[in-house]
């Protein structure tokens, strides 16, 4: 993956692409791999880097989504656990399995839950990650030792995927260019262009580095910009009806000591009616999240001050050590982008299904779903913009494409393991300059042969980028974070071939980005 030889590849291209992808997260990435695997030309372009929007700010499961069983939407559980199934198969590096416990208190919850998970065993089928069970109160802390105990009954285990949402993003990427498709980061779509009957013929993007524009021109166009695809759609249509209902949740990241041990709690209820998770990630406690509709939608949403009120309270309620703000790491909130409902229902009913939506001028838009599904949602939308532009039909490979980095024993890599079979070039570089073996920060795993890889093989082009994107330092521990910077901003520099002043730059912006992921 390199970024000026891909920006070339996407400006000398002669004639129409088959598909132009508009959007670097995990539907425009997973579209991407899905059509040039199918044998497209495809170019795909994202405003800043890959995975700034939605897609690094999950909570990092592949499940089914017990919550929607509960809702009856059995068609989207069994879709979302075969998907699962299909994810750890051919990322085995990025997706493992993890078990959640729901403690018990009061005397229906042991029967009601443990029913409610071996229906959802049961949907899971031949792709089941192991069977839930119920457990004594004796077995439910000896797998939660950080659970308060006072008028606890007991538990049901379960179990489901969880993965690093912007590793498998960054490999999903490799995959692509792997399979033949042009993607680039720093390069927003500014307009669309259209022909003399009003259809929509490609793009004018912006290479957000030399600020230079140019014409991008396809069969058909995916707008796959998430919680931003009404904004694109109106940039063909300037009165098209909104279709996204943008809602923000947030995370909040303590030391692995609130959690203990690598079994997370589930919360199927709680006092607004959601689903809380406490998940160990990466060696710390990842508690979250919340469902607020927004009006306006941002690259960078900030948590609101109830949303952590809210978290560290419920939190409080299950935890023998009650997390404090002062204990907080770091907070990020994500926007899902939820395709509104007619009825006005609140966010946190809204469908997760996703939705294909064709504009009178041939604008395809991808919106919905879940990070879980986005090969699903990229199979159907490639079907469908195949047909739009009239590309001979070809089937869909993915269902047993293994994803870039794929690996069956990475834990072997130690912290390396998110890099999967990358992880050996890595190691086989510190080996022959030990010093790029150098820890970072001594709150976190990352070495600077990790920045000199992100730079080289991973288009990463900040110090942002490294830090959040390709490792997860700024999600983990922000004032760590934050204290990287100058040493990556320094590596990257090398590497980029970039000055002083860019490197001051960097720094400032990204101090500056990371204060705002520690609420006071
Ligand atoms: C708090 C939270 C928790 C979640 N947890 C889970 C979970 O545990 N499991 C799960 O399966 N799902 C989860 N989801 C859902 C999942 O994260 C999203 O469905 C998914 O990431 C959406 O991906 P996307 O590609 O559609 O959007 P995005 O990731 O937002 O990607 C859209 C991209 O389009 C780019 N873009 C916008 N405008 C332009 C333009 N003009 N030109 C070029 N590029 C542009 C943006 O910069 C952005 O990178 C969660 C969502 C949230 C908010």
């Amino acid at each position: 993956m390199n970024r000026p030889e891909l920006l070339d590849r996407l400006r000398s291209h002669s004639g129409p692409w088959d598909l132009l992808i508009i959007g670097g997260g995990a539907t425009g990435m997973g579209c991407a791999v899905d059509a040039a695997s199918r044998g497209y030309q495809v170019a795909l372009i994202e405003q800043d880097d890959f995975g700034k929007g939605t897609s690094s700010r999950s909570t990092k499961l592949a499940h089914g989504g017990v919550r929607y069983l509960e809702q009856g939407n059995i068609s989207l559980v069994m879709e979302a656990l075969k998907e699962r199934g299909i994810m750890r198969e051919n990322a085995p590096h990025l997706v493992g399995d993890l078990a959640f416990v729901v403690p018990n208190y009061a005397w229906w919850e042991a029967p009601f839950y443990g029913v409610g998970l071996r229906l959802y065993d049961v949907l899971a089928g031949k792709y089941g990650f192991g069977a839930s069970r119920n457990l004594s109160k004796e077995e439910t802390l000896e797998r939660l030792p950080a659970l308060k105990p006072e008028d606890l009954r007991g538990g049901v285990v379960y179990y489901d995927g969880q993965f690093d949402d912007a590793r498998l993003l960054i490999h999903l990427a490799g995959t692509a260019v792997e399979q033949g498709a042009a993607i680039v980061n720093y390069c927003p779509a500014v307009s669309l262009l259209r022909n003399d009957s009003g259809m929509v013929v490609g793009a004018i993007a912006r290479d957000g580095e030399s600020g230079e524009e140019f014409e991008i021109r396809a069969r058909a166009i995916i707008n796959a910009t998430g919680c931003f695809s009404d904004g694109v759609r109106r940039m063909a249509d300037a009165n098209a009806a909104p279709m996204v209902a943008p809602s923000q949740g947030v995370h909040l990241v303590f030391d692995g000591s609130f959690l203990r041990g690598d079994t997370a709690i589930m919360v199927p209820h709680t006092s607004d009616g959601r689903v809380m998770f406490a998940i160990p990630w990466h060696g710390h406690a990842l508690v979250g999240t919340t469902d607020t509709a927004i009006d306006a939608v941002t690259l960078e949403p900030a948590p609101f001050d109830q949303e952590i009120e809210f978290i560290l309270s419920t939190a409080g309620q299950y935890l023998a050590k009650p997390p404090a703000r002062a204990d907080i790491l770091s907070a990020w909130a994500g926007i899902r982008p939820l395709v509104k409902s007619a009825s006005g229902a609140s966010t946190a009913s809204l469908s997760r299904d996703h939705s294909i939506h064709i504009d009178p001028s041939g604008l395809l838009t991808i919106a919905g779903g879940k990070w879980t599904t986005y090969r699903h949602m990229a199979e159907d939308c490639v079907g469908q913009a195949a047909i739009l532009a009239g590309l001979e039909e070809r089937d869909c490979v993915t269902r047993h494409l293994r994803i870039h980095g794929y690996h069956h024993h990475a834990s072997k890599f130690g912290h390396l393991e998110v890099h999967g079979a990358d992880a050996i070039a890595i190691q086989e570089m510190i080996r022959s300059h030990p010093e790029r073996g150098r820890q970072l920060h001594a709150a976190l795993p990352y070495v600077e042969a990790e920045v000199i890889w992100a730079a080289r093989w991973e288009m990463a082009r900040t110090v942002e980028d490294v830090l959040s994107r390709r490792t997860r330092a700024l999600l983990l521990n922000a004032r760590a974070a934050a204290t990287m910077a100058p040493r990556v901003a320094e590596i990257l520099a090398g590497e980029l071939g970039r000055g002083g002043s860019w490197q001051r730059d960097q720094v400032e912006r990204f101090t500056q980005l990371a204060s705002a992921y520690l609420p006071r």
